[in-house]
């Protein structure tokens, strides 16, 4: 069965083919710059080296055309009729309080997606551009949504709601919800996979720490604290996001500055994290370059960061009553052995003990990097959402 998952951003559409139940990708790409001058797509497909085109692509829907277009092309494609995606499944970042598992898309879910928009403006307007972008592309095709929030629907009330006026909770949902979800569903299922157990008897923490980054406590198999809350704003130091901050602070900035409130959703979302501490770079690997130049600014922004993951490491170890096992994932958590050291030195009193040469050798694939003797198991394994989604897709649709 070839199911296509797409990822639709503002300007950008991701995407992925791929066999089941073999969990192959027959090739994958990305439109970039849509409704922009230069747009491009550049496509890869798994027997053949990768191909950039540029064209003018004015929407989504004319993103979706051009990406079937090149699956199906002779040269670059690897399908020869339209009919053989057997469904396409979709990224929507935001599934509310409704939306606790991916679901078939129908007229009527769609209704309720439109009305989360309230919840995500920045994300889910473009996932649902992208999901009709497919049902005018691939007319009769099922799309299924998958949503980021819905591995969180089980934490307890105590770690969703916030202490503020329980009013806003009733009156405008307001909680926590917790994203990157079908991720740590991913690799904690895949960890506890590779120590050989099933993720029902265990404790783990799963540190996704990408370009955005949080970190869920996940106790038998159910996320019961998450760092993200209402948006993907609160928790970690970011690329660009500054994460868990006094609120007050933004109070008196809006104050002091005459901050607009777009001003301040830009300082905070876009503006502070690694590159607002450092003043060098929202990507990691040039923070530890300047780092290791001698820039103090750089190693402030480094320090912070794995400071915070480490506080996070303890305190979900306390809220769980204990630890198994602590998952690496995403560009930083995959890549860099130097940021994984950071986030658990000193931890050997709750016995996490990271073995120095397995550390270094994982790079962004499968591994075990503790020491036979770490009584916490640490684990690193690759993001891959894009799979999750195409299983839950797959699983959908042979239900019907
Ligand atoms: P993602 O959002 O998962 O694609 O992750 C992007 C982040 O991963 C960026 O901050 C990159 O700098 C970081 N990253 C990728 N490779 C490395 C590496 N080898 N060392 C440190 N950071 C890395």
């Amino acid at each position: 069965m070839k199911i296509l998952i797409v990822n639709c951003g503002s300007s950008s559409v991701k995407y992925q083919l791929f066999q089941l139940p073999d969990n192959f990708c027959l090739a994958k790409g990305m439109v970039s710059r849509i409704g922009m001058s230069g747009a491009v797509l550049t496509h890869k497909p798994h027997d053949r080296p990768e191909v950039t085109i540029s064209s003018e692509i004015l929407d989504h829907t004319s993103a979706i055309e051009h990406v079937i277009a090149i699956l199906l092309s002779p040269n670059h494609g690897v399908i020869k009729n339209r009919d053989e995606i057997a469904a396409v499944g979709h990224r929507v970042v935001h599934g509310g309080e409704q939306f606790t598992a991916s679901c078939l898309v129908t007229p009527e879910i769609m209704l309720e997606l439109r009305k989360l928009i309230e919840l995500a403006p920045l994300h889910n307007p473009h996932n649902i551009r992208g999901i009709n972008a497919t049902l005018q592309n691939l007319p009769g095709i099922p799309n299924v949504a998958v949503f980021d929030t819905a591995f969180h629907h089980r934490m307890p009330e105590y770690a969703f709601i916030y202490p503020l006026p329980y009013i806003l909770y009733r009156k405008y949902r307001i909680r926590r919800y917790g994203f990157h979800g079908m991720n740590h569903h991913y690799v904690s299922k895949r960890a506890a996979e590779m120590l050989g157990t099933t993720r029902d008897k265990i404790k783990m923490i799963t540190c996704h720490l990408g370009n955005g980054a949080s970190m869920t406590a996940v106790d038998k198999g159910i996320s019961v604290d998450t760092t993200m809350g209402f948006t993907p704003l609160e928790g970690l130091m970011m690329g660009t996001r500054c994460g868990d901050i006094d609120p007050a602070i933004i109070l008196h900035m809006m104050g002091k500055e005459e901050l607009s409130l777009h001003e301040a959703n830009t300082m905070l979302n876009k503006h502070s994290g690694l590159v607002g501490v450092s003043g060098v770079s929202s990507d990691m690997r040039e923070i530890i370059e300047e780092m290791n130049n001698g820039t103090k600014s750089a190693k402030l922004a480094f320090d912070i960061y794995c400071y915070r993951v480490k506080k996070y490491l303890g305190a979900y170890a306390a809220a769980m009553g204990g630890l198994d096992c602590i998952v690496f994932s995403a560009g930083i958590g995959e890549n860099s052995a130097v940021v994984r050291q950071a986030c658990v030195s000193g931890m050997e009193f709750m016995g996490v003990e990271l073995d120095k040469g397995l550390n270094e050798a994982a790079k962004n694939k499968e591994s075990v990097i503790s020491t036979a003797a770490s009584k916490v198991k640490v684990v690193v394994v690759p993001a891959n959402e894009e799979l999750v989604i195409a299983m839950d897709t797959a699983e959908i649709i042979n239900k019907k």
